[in-house]
Formats: C-alpha cells, sequence, structure tokens
C-alpha cells in the first residue's frame, strides 16, 4: 500500500536567491498575494501557505527564489560555506545545493560543481545560469576521480557531498515508512540499497580531504545514512576529523546504532514533509559546531 501523504496539507517553501534579492525584498513581493513566513532554522528561506504555486512566478522564473524545501536547504547550510573559500560540489546536478553554496558564499570565492551524467549536466548550467552565480566551474566526471592531491582541487575547504540515493524519503511515502522502523526495506529493495550504499561510503571516504564535509541523502534508510558515516569514522578519526552537530537545536538526530549517531541530523518524512539526512564532519576547533 501506498500512502501518498496528502501534498495539501504541506507548507511551501522557497529560498531566497540572495545572489539576486534580499530576503525582506522578496517576502514583500510574495507577500503581496500569499501568507509569507520567515523560517526560524534556515537563514533565506521562507515558508508559504500548503498548496501555494509558485511554478510561475516572476520571482521564481527569473531565479530570485528557488522552489527548494526546508531539508534540502538545510544541506548547504549545514556545511557553511565561507565568501573566499574554494568549494566543491561532489555530486551536483541538478544544482539546487551548488546555488544555494555560491548564495552563502555571496559569489565570493570558487565552487567546482562535479557531476558524471552528461544529460544532468545541462541540468545543472541551466540552474547555475538561473542563479546568477558566476564563480562556479562545472567538471563533467566522476567525483571518485578527482585526486585530492592535483595542484587545482588541492586548495579546497569544504565538499558537500550529496550522492545517488534511493529517494525513499522524498517519493510517494510507505506507510511502513511512517512508522519508527526506518531501517526496513523491501527484499526487493535490498540489492539495489547495497549498490548505493556502496558507493556512498566510497565517495564518502573520497570526500574526506577537505576540512569540512557535509554528506547528505534524501533517504530514510539506516544503510545509506548511519551506516555510511559509521563505515569511515576510523578513516575519519585518523585523519583528524570529528562528527559535528548541524543545527544543534534540531530534535530529530542519527538512529542510535553507534556512539556519536546524536551528532547526526534526519527530518522526519511524517513530521517535516521529507525525510532527509545530514551529517557533518569537521577538523575546526570551533566549539559552537560541536554538542557539549
Ligand atoms: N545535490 C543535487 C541537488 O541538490 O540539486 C542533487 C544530487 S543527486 C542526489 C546525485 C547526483 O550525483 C546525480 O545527478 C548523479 O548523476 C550524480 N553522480 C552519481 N555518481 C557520481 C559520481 N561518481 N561523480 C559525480 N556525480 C555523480
Amino acid at each position: 500500500n501506498l500512502y501518498q501523504i496528502p501534498e495539501v496539507s504541506k507548507p511551501r517553501y522557497v529560498r531566497v536567491n540572495t545572489l539576486k534579492i534580499d530576503v525582506d525584498s522578496a517576502l514583500l513581493e510574495l507577500g503581496r498575494q500569499n501568507m509569507v513566513q520567515k523560517d526560524d532554522v534556515v537563514p533565506d528561506l521562507l515558508i508559504l501557505p500548503p498548496a501555494t504555486d509558485l511554478h510561475n512566478h516572476p520571482l521564481v522564473m527569473n531565479g530570485s527564489v528557488f522552489l527548494q524545501g526546508k531539508a534540502s536547504s538545510m544541506v548547504a547550510t549545514a556545511l557553511d560555506p565561507k565568501p573566499g573559500w574554494e568549494v566543491l560540489d561532489a555530486c551536483s546536478a541538478p544544482g539546487n545545493k551548488t546555488a544555494h553554496l555560491a548564495a552563502l558564499m555571496r559569489g565570493k570565492g570558487k565552487i567546482i560543481a562535479c557531476e558524471l551524467n552528461k544529460e544532468r549536466v545541462k541540468r545543472l548550467k541551466e540552474t547555475i545560469k538561473l542563479s546568477g552565480a558566476s564563480n562556479i566551474k562545472v567538471l563533467n566526471g566522476d567525483f571518485l576521480n578527482i585526486n585530492p592531491k592535483d595542484p587545482s582541487v588541492s586548495t579546497i575547504r569544504a565538499i558537500l557531498l550529496d550522492p545517488s540515493c534511493s529517494g525513499s524519503g522524498t517519493v510517494s511515502v510507505r506507510l511502513d515508512n511512517l512508522l519508527p522502523s526506518y531501517a526496513a526495506a523491501d527484499v526487493k529493495d535490498t540489492e539495489r540499497l547495497n549498490k548505493l550504499a556502496a558507493f556512498q561510503k566510497k565517495a564518502l571516504a573520497h570526500a574526506l580531504s577537505s576540512e569540512r564535509v557535509v554528506y547528505s541523502t534524501c533517504s530514510i534508510h539506516q544503510i545509506e545514512n548511519e551506516d555510511v558515516i559509521e563505515s569511515v569514522l576510523p578513516l575519519a578519526a585518523s585523519y583528524g576529523f570529528q562528527l559535528a552537530t548541524p543545527f544543534p537545536q534540531w530534535q530529530r538526530r542519527g538512529l542510535p546504532v553507534f556512539q556519536g549517531s546524536q551528532h547526526l541530523l534526519r527530518t522526519d518524512p511524517a513530521e517535516d514533509g521529507e525525510g532527509f539526512f545530514i551529517a557533518l564532519f569537521t577538523k575546526e576547533d570551533n566549539i559552537n559546531h560541536f554538542e557539549k
């Protein structure tokens, strides 16, 4: 049985593209026809009433705002890239998070947007064009082939890794997935999940070459989330990484399957509209990033 969470009950979110418009101007503009509020967790995110259709709104058409959900907008925010940094978006198409990184960096610094799939690169380029960012270099290739020692990438400070995943947190939500056992997967899914998880582990291990790394999925499955993180912990520790706590005020954390999983972040399909997962690795001593 597939039970769709009624679309109509979910609030709508738009991420203000601050490269093109400031949040208050967007709020004023959208507020002419709608009730609009600022989100209290993600800066630059606006909340609109359920069923608001903005697809043809001029601010959407001209890239001033992006139709991007809250959980998706938490990912680049968790990486917290600073203007002037060099940042790699390892698996980037269609580019929503790439465009968000550019906005967070206020257009300053450099972003490398890597994408394996040639067709999806087209979409990525369109998103980048729409965002107005001029500091993004698109790389059509395999992230696993990027050599961290190559001088052209050795100055990268932060990596956002949002690899291919099952998408189980965003598509039609099964009733059993709404129940507490997030680890459950159909037997027929197991092979696919194992394959995805193998790539995710490999990609995350490869990403542990900068100072800050965010790993995210739109999956609710432990095998693509906590298990991937747990598998790289010894390697991460040997490189001097710790798990930091993105959005410490957020209640829903990782499943308690290893010590430290409370640092991980989950969003819940039923409560939050989408099931996302975020992990943040950092080498910084900045105590603000950690839970005491
Ligand atoms: N971050 C994107 C966004 O927010 O718009 C979504 C990324 S999507 C979940 C994963 C992407 O990774 C897909 O476009 C897929 O083609 C790409 N991909 C898969 N394997 C890859 C690899 N080895 N190197 C680079 N990109 C890869």
